[in-house]
């Protein structure tokens, strides 16, 4: 496995690379099982599988976050290296957004509501430095996690509206065995928070249940974020919404998902099915 960090040396490593047999996987970092479900797919499907580890400033709306989000080189080296990955860039901030960069992408339609009303910036960061590393990178595949749904409808429709020659391959969420999406802030939740936290998917669980038994859309929401207000979950989001557009529906039918964003304590989970 190759390790890069500055530009020049991770570009000359993806030029000995086959220019079409590269999967992309990218991450910020502080990696789980989740993100090497991302790895385990890009290798099944391409010959090469580019890592890239980034805590991308841009995407952050709160700078507390950003100064807390767990940093781990050496122990996400080791776990890419077990995971036969062929070339890791840890990009450094300069050459990511250079002194002078001025030019943004802003997605509109699903990027403009949940994540995107409530995180003012958010998908402006995520859309920005997805391009910028599809184009250093130049991958056939890129391979991203439903645990971020409505990020991964934001990157299809960027791909689709920019025509960037890239296939989006999307991974399904890998869970905890207590089905709590497995995510690098879980770190931060208190004992106490970690055995209520999988409360969420058992919420969404049933009730997706039984929205596909036929039970009232409205009544079903309603009862979910009224069990999980009473249990000490702070309410971001739960809802139903078109699994593409994002847009609230108001009837269960097989091109809804439903989507969570909950705060337990300082850690915001983020969920969905
Ligand atoms: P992050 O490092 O949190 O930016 O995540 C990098 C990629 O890993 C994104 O595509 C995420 O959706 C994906 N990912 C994170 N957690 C999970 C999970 N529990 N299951 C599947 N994919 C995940």
């Amino acid at each position: 496995m190759i390790i890069t960090h500055d530009l020049v040396s991770f570009l000359k490593a993806r030029n000995q690379l086959d220019d079409k047999n590269i999967a992309f996987v990218p991450t910020m970092g502080a990696l789980h099982e989740g993100h090497l479900a991302l790895v385990k797919k890009a290798r099944e499907i391409a010959k090469y599988c580019i890592v890239t580890i980034f805590v991308n400033p841009l995407q952050f709306d709160q700078k507390d976050d950003f100064i807390r989000y767990p940093k781990l080189e050496n122990e996400d080296v080791k776990l890419l290296e077990q995971n036969q990955v062929d070339l890791v860039w840890f990009p450094k901030v300069e050459d990511i957004y250079p002194p002078d960069f001025a030019t943004h992408i802003v997605v509109n339609g699903p990027a403009l509501l949940w994540e995107g009303a409530l995180r003012k910036g958010h998908f402006l960061g995520v859309a920005t430095v997805v391009y910028r590393l599809f184009k250093f990178i130049k991958p056939q595949f890129a391979c991203f996690g439903e645990k971020d749904w409505q990020q991964i409808q934001v990157i299809r429709r960027m791909v689709a509206d920019l025509i960037l020659p890239v296939i989006l391959v999307n991974v399904p969420i890998i869970r905890e065995k207590d089905g709590l999406a497995k995510s690098s802030r879980n770190r931060f939740l208190s004992e106490k928070e970690r055995i209520k936290a999988p409360f969420l998917y058992k919420t969404l669980q049933q009730t997706y249940d039984q929205l596909q038994k036929g039970a009232y859309l409205f009544s079903a929401l309603e009862k979910a974020r009224s069990d999980l207000e009473k249990a000490g979950f702070n309410l971001d989001y739960f809802t139903a919404v078109n699994k593409n557009s994002l847009r609230e529906i108001s009837n269960w039918d097989s091109n809804a998902r439903l989507i969570t964003a909950a705060r337990l304590g300082t850690v915001r989970l983020l969920d969905n099915m």
